[in-house]
């Protein structure tokens, strides 16, 4: 169950190189699509550089449009996975389909559930019956009950390894924010459960301007982690370049987090 009433200890989920809800602040960050081999490479040295542990970049993309780029598929997870074996880092990528299941799972430590799929129970259900780790993200519609409830599909299959995601609400300002990042949520879940809560202030703003001050105000708030969307050239990227920061910019953002983490 996800209740810290039945539950009282935080969970830690440990990974090849990460202890995920554990002391350290747990920082993932990469691309936001796998573009190729050589990319993913450079933006996993500059995470890895400013200390993180985790790459993420997606080969299934869960675009708006079905007319938008839909990302590298196999190809894509070969060169995550390869670039994450060389710097000896974990890897995060997204599954939207049950069925991509048995296809994702050699390339990945940790399955990732996007904010649209946060209700697909069929998904759900699945990485239960699994052992590796779930990234599950809010809805961008769910309440918090709502995203407790999508947890407790996870681990009433029996995988208990699932990791809290914020990454912003649907509110009523598209115009500067993408998305309303909820930073009360983070309090109140980490007073609900025991599962550790980590914060997106990439897809949560939408704007590389806000990428840093949100990641911070999420670790004051109690964040155990943060993921972040890196781009070397922003405006060549071939998905969200608005809202990827580039490694230079990461450096600062990681240094502020992890002096804001040690006093939080
Ligand atoms: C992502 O992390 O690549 C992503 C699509 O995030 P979200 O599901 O939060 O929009």
């Amino acid at each position: 169950r996800a209740s810290r009433l039945l539950h009282p200890q935080n969970t830690v989920i440990k990974t090849p190189h990460s202890e995920i809800g554990g002391p350290d602040l747990t920082l993932m960050a990469g691309p936001d699509a796998i573009e190729s081999p050589e990319h993913v490479l450079a933006m996993g040295q500059a995470a890895k550089a400013a200390g993180a542990t985790i790459l993420r970049g997606g080969a299934f993309k869960p675009r708006t449009s079905p007319y938008s780029y839909q990302g590298s598929g196999e190809a894509g997870l070969k060169a995550l996975r390869m670039a994450a074996d060389q710097l000896e880092m974990d890897v995060v990528t997204e599954i939207m389909d049950s069925a991509d299941l048995a296809l994702i799972d050699p390339y990945t430590d940790i399955f990732q559930v996007g904010t649209r799929n946060m209700q697909n129970f069929a998904l759900l259900k699945a990485l239960g019956r699994q052992t590796k780790p779930v990234l599950l993200k809010r809805g961008m519609s769910a309440s918090i009950d709502d995203f407790l409830n999508a947890a407790e599909y996870i681990l009433a299959g029996g995988n208990q390894a699932v990791i809290l995601m914020e990454r912003g609400i649907r509110t009523f300002d598209h115009h500067y924010t993408r998305n309303t990042f909820d930073v009360g949520a983070i309090p109140v879940l980490k007073r609900l459960t025991h599962l550790p809560i980590l914060a997106d202030s990439s897809h949560a703003t939408g704007d590389r301007r806000l990428v840093t001050p949100v990641a911070l105000a999420a670790v004051a708030a109690g964040a155990q982690g943060l993921m972040t969307e890196l781009h070397d050239h922003p405006a060549n990227a071939l998905v969200d370049g608005a809202q990827a920061i580039t490694p230079a910019t990461y450096q600062t953002l990681t240094r502020q987090a992890v002096a804001i983490h040690q006093v939080v």
